[in-house]
């Protein structure tokens, strides 16, 4: 496996001890464990340390290593990703998949999208009901008004827009009018 590792690391310039086990984890996966695999590349790589043959770089988390003798000699900066939650710059894991600089900022980023997909939902369903709008457009009646005004707190917009055959929208809207947003739901 020492060869192979040897060889892993001769193609990148730039890697981390994660990288490499990823590679060998698929080729001997099927024989070592995975922490094993990690300790023999990590022990390998503070070896080359030691003799100087690769750098640190520090600034990073994990680590990265640095290979000055690399096949691959493309600078750092071509090779790091934007996380477009926290706008840092930071190393790829593993190709295309690897979006997010942490597990931190994927959450971030998920817990976002579901609060749209909510408010989305949300805005649906309080529409729903609109294309049987069929007062839309006509003038507020004062019956109608009372109606709004007697619910004020009893009733969604929703509610009181299906009553009058009128949009949720034509709702709030005549509710903003008469000036009592306030307690309507
Ligand atoms: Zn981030």
């Amino acid at each position: 496996m020492k060869e192979r590792i040897y060889e892993l690391i001769l193609e990148r310039r730039y890697f981390r001890i994660s990288d490499i086990t990823e590679e060998l984890w698929k080729e001997y996966g099927e024989i070592f464990p995975r922490y094993f695999i990690r300790d023999k590349v990590k022990s390998f790589v503070e070896v080359m340390v030691g003799q100087g043959l690769l750098n640190v770089l520090t600034d990073y988390d994990p680590p990265i290593f640095e290979n000055p003798i690399a096949e691959e000699d493309r600078p750092l900066e071509e090779l790091l990703r934007k996380c477009p939650v926290c706008g840092k710059d930071f190393f790829p894991k593993r190709g295309k998949q690897d979006k997010y600089c942490s597990r931190e900022c994927y959450y971030k980023a998920k817990y976002r999208r579901t609060q749209k997909e909510l408010k989305k939902r949300a805005r649906k369903y309080y529409r729903s009901n609109d294309a049987a709008a069929t007062n839309h457009g006509k003038p507020w009646t004062e019956e109608e008004d009372r109606l709004l005004i007697e619910n004020k707190g009893k009733l969604t917009y929703r509610q009181i827009a299906q009553k009058l055959g009128r949009t949720v929208d034509a709702v709030a809207y005549r509710a903003r009018k008469l000036g009592i947003t306030g307690g309507v739901k």
